[in-house]
């Protein structure tokens, strides 16, 4: 093996979800292309993650490439305060179209925290603005996460967060199980009955709790929320950061409830995995209540990057490609293939669950999967197992045979894992 890059150390990098004391080395990647990953020493990676879920089309792709180089030539970024660009109103005009209901009204940002702080203030504000502004708090469900920022930290189950350290310091959210049957309805709504006229707002992942453990849950459930949002009269923010262009079979998962939110996030795959964009979408009446005379209505943020136009226009190439490439057929093979080559981990000693939805296959260990990262590298894979589970998110353009050589790989090393099974050690976290 070639030594490593003489410019790879840990001097002045701080790594992410990382103790800088123990953290190995990360791999340098010198080049991507389509599903594959090139190291630097010459080694190639199949990417079954799609760097944290944004890479839909996989790496590289021609006319995302193109479409920010052109955009580059032309103008890479302006001040989005009292200056416009087209990028970022063709994008913005084509969100509202393929968004349900009359979600319409686009709120750039550059990072998806940042984009559930966003819903998180609009939310608070419409209230505000309505004159009913001791509606100021928000109400998520366990096992659900929203981000790293304080208040998507404040939403996120502290259970799963890996914010333990600032309770007390974080505003206090309330807490609910997703109402998957009769009993945890009636908990939701008793729950409700109470809180409600101090709340803004209920904030889901529809359909697939993420970086929580990728738990799923039925359109049924998520229908079941929005009916009990305006049983009490609350806004819905659906967090579709990761499941947002197709990750769960539909462009949008809340398309497959009928559920149109009051507000959506969005990001990840937004710009294909190429550049950070983020954007909170607003239905009408939501965005209405901020207009009128008084300045005090209107909604105070922005972000300077908001916006930029590379991003924009990467993401504009984004929609195109899944106009015209068949990437929800893609997810469909996915979802069918994942199933069939993750079934026999079910009989795996030591494996609590196997669940496919979409382009995502999790396999759920009865104890923490530290040390299955390395054994994946070497198998020639790309993924990042974390907490109890070992999770496959590969781009959408992934042919069959590179997606047999990751479910391969995640069964042979479970297998292994099932046999040894480390009771403790480090959890790897996302
Ligand atoms: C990744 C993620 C976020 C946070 O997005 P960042 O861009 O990492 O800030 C929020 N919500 C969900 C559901 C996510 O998957």
């Amino acid at each position: 093996m070639a030594a490593s890059p003489n410019w790879l150390n840990l001097d002045h990098v701080w790594l992410p979800y990382a103790q800088m004391a123990t953290a190995p080395l990360p791999l340098p990647v010198v080049g991507a292309a389509g599903v594959r990953l090139q190291l630097a020493d010459g080694r190639e990676l199949i990417d079954g993650i799609s760097s944290w879920w944004t890479a839909c089309h996989g790496y590289n792709h021609p006319h995302i490439v193109e479409a920010i180089q052109r955009q580059a030539a032309q103008l890479s970024h302006v001040m989005f305060g009292g200056l416009a660009h087209e990028p970022a109103y063709t994008l913005a005009a084509r969100l509202a179209a393929l968004l349900p209901g009359d979600l319409d009204h686009v709120f750039f940002s550059e990072s998806g925290s940042v984009s559930v702080e966003i819903a998180l203030k609009m939310a608070l504000q419409y209230w505000r603005n309505l004159g009913q502004p001791q509606r100021r708090g928000v109400l998520a469900f366990r096992e659900g996460y929203h981000g790293d920022t304080f208040m998507a930290m404040a939403v996120t189950d502290p259970a799963v967060g890996m914010h333990a350290a600032f309770q007390g310091i974080v505003p206090s959210a309330s807490f609910a199980a997703l109402p998957r049957d009769d009993d945890t309805t009636a908990a939701l709504d008793a729950l409700l009955e109470r809180e409600a006229p101090q709340l803004a707002a209920v904030i889901v992942e529809p359909l697939v709790q993420g970086a929580g453990g990728f738990r799923l849950h039925d359109a049924a459930t998520l229908a079941r929320i929005r009916a009990a949002c305006d049983r009490h009269n609350l806004l819905l923010i659906a967090d579709e950061i990761m499941t947002g262009f197709g990750r769960t079979g539909t462009l949008f998962a809340c398309a497959q409830a009928g559920v149109v939110p009051d507000i959506v996030c969005l990001s990840k795959a937004l710009s294909g995995g190429t550049l950070p964009l983020a954007a909170t979408v607003a239905r009408s009446p939501v965005f209405d209540a901020f207009l009128g005379t008084e300045f005090e209505r209107a909604l105070m943020h922005g972000p300077t990057y908001m916006a930029n136009a590379l991003a924009c226009a990467a993401a504009n190439a984004s929609l195109d490609l899944f106009e015209r490439e068949p990437r929800l057929q893609q997810v469909a093979a996915i979802e069918a293939q994942l199933a069939r080559e993750l079934a026999p981990c079910r009989a795996l000693p030591g494996v609590v669950d196997v669940r496919v939805k979409g382009a995502l296959g999790v396999v759920e260990l009865a104890g923490p999967t530290a040390g299955l990262r390395p054994a994946f590298v070497e198998r020639g894979v790309w993924l990042r197992p974390f907490g109890n589970v070992v999770y496959v998110m590969p781009p959408f353009v992934i042919a069959a045979d590179d997606l047999t050589r990751i479910t391969a790989a995640v069964c042979a090393e479970v297998a292994m894992w099932a046999e040894e099974r480390p009771t403790e050690g480090a959890r790897d976290v996302v």
